[in-house]
C-alpha cells in the first residue's frame, strides 16, 4: 500500500530539516527524505557555519541578522536535547576590512543603520590591536601564484574595519541538522534516510507524489525541493525550471584548514574575518586552527560540476587559499599536507537563494543557497512554512508575495525578493557574500 503524508521535504540538510521541522509545526503531516544515510551529510556538512549580518542588499542583511537571534536561543529553538548534545553558537563576532572595491563598507553600513544591526568602525590601528596578528597591508587585485605580482604587497594599506557583533560560527553543522531532525521527530515528522527521490508524480496538474529508489511511491500533495546542490535536477524532474527565471547550479568549493601561526591563540581571541582585499574569508576552528576560504575572485576560474560527479580531493586552489590568508597573517605556516573541505555550493545567478513556490501546484522549493544559507536556514524554514500554508489556502504568491514577519529585528520581509521569477539582482555581490 501507498504510504501517505501531507507534505514531503525532499533533502535533509540544514534547511530540509528546519523546513520539515516548522511544516509539522503548521500541522502538515511531514515526511523528510534524504538519499544520504543520516541528517546534514550533504553540503551541510561541509559547511564553514559562519553566521554574519552584512549582506548586499537590505532584504538578505535583514534575514542574516533575524537568524543571529535563533542561533543565540538554538536550545528554545529545539525544545529537545539532541543525545548528541546541540550545537553551541560561538558569538565572537565577525570583522570585515575596507576596501575600495566594497565602497569602504558605507553601503553596508547603510544597510545596517536600516535594520538596527550593531556595528563599529575600526582604524586600522584598532584592527591591530584586537587581532595582532594581521597586517594591514594591501595586496588587491587578488591574483593567481602564476602572476608575477602575487604575494607582493602592492604599496597601500587598509584604513580599517568594521566590526560586527552579530555573528561568530556554529560549532558543528552537520550536528546542527540532526539536533533539527530530533527536534522535528519529537513533534512527529518521520525521516527516510538512504531513500533517493527518482520521480516525482502529478495528477490534474499538480504534484501527487514521489517515487523513492525506483521501488517505492509515496503519496502527498505538498513537495517541498530542498536538495542542495541537486536542486536544478529536483527541479527538471518535476517539469518546473522552464517556469524559472533563475537557475541552480552546483559549484565545487574548496576551504583550507590550517593551524593558527604559534604562539598565538586564534582559537579563543579570534573572529570571523571578511577580506576583500586578498579574497578571503577566515574563521577560528578548535585545536587554534583556522578555517580559510574564498571570497571567489574574478581571477578565480569557477568550477561548475555535476553535483553526481566531481573530485572531492584538493587542488592547486587550496594552495592559493592558503598563500592569500599567508598575505594577510603575518607568521603563518602552511602545511604540506592538504587539510579541509572540499564541497558544492548551489549557486544562482545572483547568489541570492530561492523560496518560493513553483508552476506545479504543490511543489515548492527552497534552494540556490549560494553558498550563503547555513546561517539562514531557522528563519528559511519558517518562511517556506508560512509560504506553503498561504499558497495551500489558495493566495497567489507570484501576483501578490507573502510577507513574513523578522520578530527578532522587527522587519517585515517581502518573500517576492526571492522569487524564482525575480530579475537578477543587480545589488548583489554576485559572490558568496550575497
Ligand atoms: C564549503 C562550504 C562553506 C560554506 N560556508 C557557509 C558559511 O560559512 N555560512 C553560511 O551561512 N553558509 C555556508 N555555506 C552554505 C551552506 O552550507 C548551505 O547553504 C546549506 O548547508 C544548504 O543546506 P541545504 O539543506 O539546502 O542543502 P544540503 O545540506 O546540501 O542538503 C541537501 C540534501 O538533499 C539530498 N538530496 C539530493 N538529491 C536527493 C534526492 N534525489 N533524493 C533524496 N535526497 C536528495 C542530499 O543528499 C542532501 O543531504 C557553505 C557551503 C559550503 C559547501
Amino acid at each position: 500500500m501507498n504510504q501517505e503524508y501531507d507534505a514531503i521535504v525532499i533533502g535533509a540538510g540544514i534547511i530540509g530539516t528546519c523546513t520539515a521541522y516548522q511544516l509539522s509545526r503548521s500541522g502538515y503531516k511531514t515526511l523528510c527524505v534524504d538519499k544520504l544515510p543520516a541528517s546534514g551529510y550533504g553540503s551541510t556538512s561541509g559547511s564553514c557555519a559562519i553566521i554574519r549580518p552584512y549582506y548586499s542588499t537590505v532584504e538578505g542583511s535583514a534575514l542574516a541578522y533575524e537568524s543571529h537571534f535563533y542561533w543565540q536561543a538554538w536550545s528554545a529553538y529545539l525544545g529537545v536535547e539532541d543525545e548528541k548534545g546541540n550545537v553551541s553558537y560561538n558569538n565572537c563576532g565577525c570583522m570585515v576590512m575596507k576596501t575600495r572595491e566594497n565602497g569602504y563598507l558605507q553601503p553596508a553600513i547603510e544597510i545596517m543603520e536600516t535594520i538596527g544591526c550593531p556595528y563599529e568602525e575600526l582604524s586600522a590601528e584598532e584592527v591591530q590591536r584586537r587581532l595582532p596578528l594581521l597586517n594591514m597591508n594591501s595586496y588587491s587585485p587578488a591574483k593567481l601564484p602564476e602572476h608575477p605580482d602575487f604575494g607582493k604587497p602592492n604599496g597601500g594599506t587598509l584604513t580599517g574595519a568594521v566590526f560586527f557583533p552579530a555573528g561568530g560560527y556554529i560549532s558543528d553543522p552537520q550536528l546542527s541538522a540532526h539536533n533539527v531532525q530530533r527536534a522535528a521527530e519529537s513533534i512527529g515528522v518521520e525521516f527516510k534516510f538512504n531513500a533517493a527521490v527518482t520521480n516525482i508524480h502529478t495528477k490534474n496538474g499538480a504534484v501527487s507524489g514521489v517515487t523513492l529508489n525506483a521501488d517505492k511511491k509515496i503519496v502527498a500533495n505538498i513537495i517541498v525541493n530542498v536538495a542542495g546542490p541537486h536542486s536544478s535536477i529536483i527541479n527538471e524532474m518535476a517539469g518546473v525550471s522552464s517556469d524559472m527565471n533563475i537557475s541552480t547550479r552546483a559549484l565545487r568549493h574548496e576551504v583550507a584548514h590550517l593551524p593558527a601561526p604559534d604562539g598565538y591563540d586564534f582559537e579563543t581571541s579570534g573572529c570571523v574575518v571578511s577580506d576583500n582585499d586578498t579574497a578571503d574569508y577566515l574563521r577560528p576552528e578548535v585545536g587554534n586552527h583556522i578555517l580559510v576560504g574564498s571570497e571567489d575572485p574574478p581571477c578565480d576560474e569557477k568550477q561548475w560540476v555535476n553535483p553526481d560527479n566531481f573530485d572531492r580531493s584538493f587542488s592547486n586552489h587550496w594552495n592559493t587559499l592558503a598563500m592569500r590568508a599567508a598575505q594577510r597573517i603575518t607568521d603563518l605556516k602552511i602545511p604540506n599536507q592538504a587539510k579541509g573541505v572540499v564541497d558544492l555550493y548551489d549557486v544562482t545567478e545572483d547568489w541570492i537563494p530561492i523560496y518560493d513556490k513553483s508552476s506545479l501546484r504543490g511543489f515548492y522549493m527552497a534552494c540556490g543557497s549560494s553558498g550563503n544559507q547555513f546561517k539562514n536556514a531557522p528563519v528559511a524554514g519558517e518562511m517556506m512554512a508560512q509560504l506553503i500554508c498561504e499558497c495551500e489556502r489558495g493566495r497567489d504568491h507570484d501576483a501578490d508575495p507573502v510577507h513574513f514577519y523578522l520578530k527578532n529585528i522587527g522587519y517585515s520581509l517581502n518573500l517576492g525578493f526571492f522569487s524564482r521569477n525575480r530579475k537578477v539582482n543587480a545589488d548583489s555581490s554576485f559572490s558568496v557574500l550575497g
